[in-house]
């Protein structure tokens, strides 16, 4: 298969290649030029990483990866999604759980399966450089995928104090090949020295630099896979396309579940939530993209103001009027997420985090018309734990740490200081 920019169709590289990129050298996103069908698949489609090789073969048909596509999904899948349905339910709402990974949120799959595909992309003797800048989330889910790999050294930049201890002790907890640094200054001073290391000659003389954020490929294409799976779970048993809750910020997710329904899988409806940041319902209501500083809200990972991925999902949709005929997207208060923990522990047990609460919210609000025709799934993006500060008083009660988390709170941790200042960052790279 071939991946184009989002800018341009006619710049085309291999799948390889743009993993290895990140974005396009036309500042674009890269996407498959073509997306293949592959409608029903027949077998295989029993276990999520059975489901994975079937899914994954044709994007990667060409590349140089192909005939690893086996062993890269062995090594990346290694924890379920399961679907569960929610208890006491008279209509048909399940959870697809995306937490089981070693950060507790589903950002694990992407970076697991970027790190296995990058560990076999041949280099030219350059050591392989993961520079990530992370608000917290992210860096610690690069930081277990990469950790430990020979030949990679991962850098991590996070803002000093204003990450979360938790979020804090999953950036700094690895040691080994992952060196954390606590920027004095801000995520944005963090993103900038990350931009200045990847446009200096002299260091992309020395080191092979790659990014491993949300915005290369190789991290939405594992994403297609859980929808794809759970799709199918359901399709097997009840005949009919379930529709997707997603709780969306720079739509990773939002991309990956399009995906999935263009190559012919059994998705339904395709609602997008947001908290308090609405530029993405706002455009879809008027087809005005009217981009804007984050907010700050309860579901801190979807804080985002002017989402990167719109740029896939407009290549998919060119007009607005067509892609708001495809999708929905709604938007959820911090006082409704409240609510929604709180009333669903209550009534059904279930346990939420902030940011899957918003897909939760969203399935209680629909018209109990549309609730009953169809077998919605709310995607659960995170566990509840890693968000305790917030959720165990809306619950009345403590919540108890996956046991990955847990085995994180037992490690030494151990950070380096850096002022916000690329000649510092400089310095220090490639001198372990
Ligand atoms: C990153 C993240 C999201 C948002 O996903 P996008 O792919 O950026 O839209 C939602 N929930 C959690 C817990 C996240 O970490």
């Amino acid at each position: 298969m071939r991946i184009c920019s989002t800018r341009d169709r006619a710049l085309t590289v291999s799948l390889s290649q743009a993993m290895q990129q990140g974005l396009a050298p036309d500042g674009g996103l890269f996407v498959p030029a073509e997306l293949p069908h592959i409608g029903l698949p027949r077998h295989g489609v029993t276990t999520l990483a059975g489901t994975a090789r079937t899914l994954l073969a044709p994007f990667f048909e060409g590349d140089a990866l192909a005939p690893r596509v086996p062993e890269i999904v062995a090594e990346a899948f290694t924890f379920p999604a399961p679907l569960r349905r929610v208890q006491g339910d008279p209509e048909r709402l399940s959870v697809l759980e995306l937490f089981h990974g070693p950060t507790a949120a589903f950002k694990d799959f992407g970076a697991r399966f970027l790190a296995a595909c990058l560990a076999r992309i041949p280099g030219d003797g350059r050591p392989l450089t993961i520079l990530v800048a992370t608000s917290g989330d992210t860096g610690g889910a690069v930081a277990a995928a990469f950790h430990g790999r020979p030949g990679v050294e991962v850098v991590v930049l996070y803002p000093a104090g204003l990450v979360s201890p938790l979020q804090e002790r999953q950036l700094t907890c690895w040691g080994g090949n992952v060196r954390s640094f606590a920027v004095q200054g801000s995520f944005d001073d963090c993103q900038r020295m990350v931009k200045q290391a990847f446009a200096d000659p002299e260091l992309r003389t020395r080191l092979r630099l790659n990014s491993a954020n949300s915005i290369n490929i190789g991290r939405l294409l594992p994403q297609l896979c859980y929808f794809g799976a759970a799709a199918l779970r359901v399709w097997e048993s009840e005949g009919r396309a379930p529709g997707f809750l997603v709780p969306s910020g720079n739509l990773g997710q939002a991309v990956a579940c399009v995906w999935a329904r263009a190559i012919g899988l059994p998705i339904g409806e395709i609602v997008l939530v947001h908290n308090a940041n609405r530029t993405v319902p706002d455009f879809l209501a008027d087809g005005e993209w009217r981009p804007r500083p984050s907010i700050a809200t309860l579901a801190s990972a979807m804080d985002v103001g002017d989402p990167s991925n719109m740029e896939r999902l407009r290549f998919l949709f060119p007009d607005a009027a067509g892609m708001a005929g495809s999708l929905r997207a709604v938007s959820v208060s911090d006082s409704q997420i409240r609510e929604c923990i709180r009333a669903e522990y209550a009534q059904t047990g279930l346990v939420l985090c902030p940011h899957s609460a918003t897909a939760v919210h969203v399935y209680r609000s629909l018209d109990p018309g549309v609730r009953r025709e169809t077998h919605w799934i709310a995607v659960a993006t995170a566990h509840a734990a890693k968000f305790a500060e917030i959720v165990a008083p809306l619950i009345g009660g403590t919540l108890t740490m996956p046991p990955a988390l847990a085995e994180l709170a037992t490690r030494p941790v151990a950070h380096e200081d850096l002022p916000a200042d690329f000649a510092a960052l400089r310095a220090r790279l490639g001198t372990t």
